[in-house]
């Protein structure tokens, strides 16, 4: 079986991640968002192999705004994200932003998730790496609930998720991964609705899984969305 097989039974609707970006930026247009117009921001990991995402939204959109550490969770806050709003061009009587929020996870050519050979190496590591680290002290029962100051995204992390999950059962490294997806897009969009004014600004909001695999990496799309004058128009991404 090729690699493919396991992404695509998991991920069914996963893209190329250039498809994804280009196709946002072609579905946001009829709602009236354009790259001279609208600021991007972007929630992924701080891992190298996740920066061709925010290099496609700056090839579509301009630079963009970075709300995220480690797994892609919303380590930025509100003071990171009251920043970005303010950095947002003013055109039309109004204001846009367009938010990408995508944790990631690897697979190798055999198909196993949270694997990813690294540019120089020949050996396999791991993909999303803080990710798998709380996944192996959750296996062994060994969570580190201590907080330390030199250590704070990690520690974030933890807290964050340790929220999120029910433990009837221990997650896998994909349920790991989405509900790391779940915890930043509420916390995202509950800031977005005390901080935002739908009569004074626009905003899209498109989340996944980035998946980093052998070739390039996909993006499975969870929810894509704008809100434009204060009335949520569905974005097709099936
Ligand atoms: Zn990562």
């Amino acid at each position: 079986m090729n690699y493919k097989d396991f992404l695509f039974e998991k991920f069914p609707n996963a893209i190329t991640e250039r498809e994804f970006v280009r196709k946002s930026h072609n579905l946001l247009a009829q709602w009236g968002f354009r790259d001279e117009n609208t600021i991007a921001c972007v929630c992924c990991c701080r891992d190298e192999i996740s920066q061709t995402l925010p290099i496609l939204v700056r090839d579509v959109w301009g630079e963009a705004f970075n709300l995220a550490g480690l797994a892609g969770l919303f380590s930025a806050g509100r003071t990171g994200l009251n920043a970005c709003l303010h950095h947002s061009p003013h055109q039309e009587g109004k204001e846009r932003y367009i938010f990408y929020v995508a944790p990631h996870i690897g697979i190798d050519r055999d198909g196993n998730w949270g694997s990813v050979k690294r540019k120089g190496q020949h050996f396999d590591s791991t993909s999303c790496g803080a990710l798998c680290a709380f996944f192996k002290e959750i296996v062994e029962g060994k969570i580190k609930t201590a907080i330390d100051e030199r250590d704070l995204e990690m520690c974030y992390l933890r807290i964050r998720l340790l929220r999120k999950l029910s433990f009837s059962h221990v997650p896998d490294l994909i349920e790991l991964t989405l509900a790391a997806h779940e915890v930043t897009l509420e916390d995202i969009e509950d800031d977005l609705q005390r901080l935002i004014d739908p009569q004074k600004a626009d905003f899209a909001l498109l989340s996944g899984i980035q998946i980093n695999a052998p070739d390039t990496n996909y993006m499975a799309t969870l929810k894509a969305y704008a809100m434009v004058n204060g009335v949520r128009k569905e974005l097709d991404f099936v």
